[in-house]
């Protein structure tokens, strides 16, 4: 069986106690390789590495760092296909997906920040000709950057791409349920010649890789991409230590279709904020808020289109949604969709495991389904389930959408759909969300500010944001 390895200084290495954990594959419910059970010992191997690249990494030329990022970028293209295979394969998404949106960002990630960390510039504050400041933009040391399993590739190089364009160097520990891309990865660094240490993947579980990788004396910034629970571990373990930390955490996000809205683009949209990835992004759609007026051929029409969804192989190209990612995952969804029946919700379509054939039948799926009778603020409404399940609520007024979209402790995502220009702009501006989107969803510029409010996370990444985040500002006062 294949056993993932650690890269750490350069090179594919066992882990220290020779453990390791078994990796499934969602889509069979079999075990298909092996990841690094590491420990404290792996980290302080990476941490080391990482620290000793820093010295000649953050004082390579940005062009250098550049044109090193753009090299690595083209070697993951060269495996496109091969990526594609691995990251449907350990998560469970279909091929196309992968091949549509997951893999294609992990190369424009890293063309974006090595472009980008070229054309940074710095504020100069201008005091009446008496004197000149300006702010000195430095890499740091080293990053510890901590990835999700919904998207592994894709967040893993969102977090890596800028931290070394900076010139940081990076200890990155990906999910231990979806590891795979994380070592093809390692060895297309190895391939593109990325210098030994400047990046180092080690593999393994939260608790005994990413906590002494985030309370590290040596990784004074910490990144970090996942559950909301996690993130307030690692906010409370580094605050003593005064690390910098960006979290971005869960989300509850409200999808808001107002009577006037284009209401085929509406529905197609809203089915696909659901569903896409099994509702495994954190910016889905879970909260499906309808105008009174169009509400029962709104909940119709968008029954009538999952009932068209194919779950199945993702494999095949006729797939819609795959596997979700794990045996636990599963059972957590499915146990909310049955809470969701307890407290009187109504189940229009789906809300069971879906059993397939031959190799797939011990898989992990689950129809798409749409609740509808719950109160806005029952656990089901309030609580992310991550899981192709959406509760679809009917709505009044603009104050009352307002209100109850704004009711949960999340404040990720928001979309709005209005034909009304005027009450776009009014009702984007009262969401308390990072991101808003007026009539689409999931329509992604790299440069903007991307983060949550409240307990969405703190920070944002993106653009110049990410490589603020990524270096120290310090301010130098020139006397005239
Ligand atoms: P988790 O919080 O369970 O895990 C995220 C990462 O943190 C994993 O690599 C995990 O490792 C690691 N981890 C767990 N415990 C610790 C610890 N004590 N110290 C350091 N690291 C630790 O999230 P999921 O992987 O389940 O991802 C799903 C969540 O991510 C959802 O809530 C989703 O909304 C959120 N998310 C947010 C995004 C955003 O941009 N705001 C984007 C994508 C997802 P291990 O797997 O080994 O436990």
């Amino acid at each position: 069986m294949d056993k993932i390895l650690n890269y750490i200084n350069g090179e594919l290495v066992v882990p220290v106690n020779g453990q390791y954990l078994d990796n499934y594959n969602p889509s069979t419910g079999k075990v298909y390789s092996l990841i690094p059970d590491s420990d404290k010992d792996d980290i302080d191997n990476a941490v080391s590495a990482a620290k000793e690249a820093f010295q000649t990494w953050s004082k390579t030329s940005k062009q250098d760092r550049s044109n090193i990022l753009m090299k690595l970028a083209d070697s993951i293209e060269e495996h496109f296909d091969e990526l594609v295979a691995a990251e449907s394969k350990d998560n469970g998404k279909p091929e196309s997906l992968a091949a549509h949106v997951d893999i294609p960002r992990a190369p424009a990630n890293i063309r974006f920040f090595a472009g980008a960390i070229l054309h940074d510039s710095s504020d100069i504050h201008e005091m009446d000709g008496i004197a000149i400041n300006y702010t000195l933009r430095q890499p740091i040391g080293v990053a510890a950057c901590i990835s999700p399993w919904n998207l592994p590739l894709y967040l893993l190089t969102w977090k890596i791409a800028p931290a070394l364009a900076a010139g940081n160097t990076v200890v990155a520990k990906p999910s231990e349920i979806t590891p795979m891309t994380a070592y093809l990865f390692s060895k297309i660094c190895i391939e593109a010649g990325l210098p030994k240490g400047v990046l180092n993947i080690v593999h393994g579980l939260g608790s005994k890789v990413g906590d002494p990788l985030t309370t590290h004396k040596d990784t004074p910034i910490v990144s970090f991409t996942g559950g909301t629970v996690t993130g307030k571990h690692i906010a409370t373990v580094t605050a003593p230590m005064f690390k910098k930390l960006s979290l971005e955490l869960g989300g509850k996000n409200p999808n808001i279709i107002f009577a006037d809205a284009d209401f085929d683009k509406a529905v197609s949209i809203a089915s696909r904020a659901a569903f896409t990835n099994q509702g495994q992004i954190c910016l889905c759609g879970s909260r499906l808020f309808v105008q009174e007026e169009i509400y029962d051929n709104f909940r119709d029409t968008l029954v009538m289109k999952a009932s068209k969804l194919i779950v199945g192989d993702p494999k095949s190209s006729k797939t819609n949604l795959g596997a979700v990612v794990s045996k636990e995952h599963m059972e957590k969804i499915l146990s909310k969709i049955e809470e969701a029946k307890k407290l009187g919700g109504k189940i229009l379509i789906g809300g069971e495991r879906q059993i397939l054939e031959g190799d797939l039948e011990d898989g992990y799926y689950i129809q798409p389904t749409i609740i509808e009778g719950l109160s806005y603020d029952c656990s089901i409404n309030q609580e992310e389930i991550f899981g192709p399940v959406v509760s679809i609520i009917p709505f009044k007024t603009e104050e009352e959408v307002i209100f109850m979209a704004n009711s949960t402790k999340y404040g990720l995502s928001a979309s709005i759909f209005t034909e009304n220009i005027s009450k776009a702009h009014r009702v984007a501006a009262s969401i308390d969300s990072g991101v808003i989107w007026i009539n689409t969803w999931l329509l992604r510029d790299l440069r903007i500010p991307f983060g949550g409010m409240k307990s969405s996370g703190v920070g944002r990444e993106g653009g110049f944001k990410s490589l603020e985040f990524f270096t120290e500002p310090k301010n130098i006062c020139v006397k005239i």
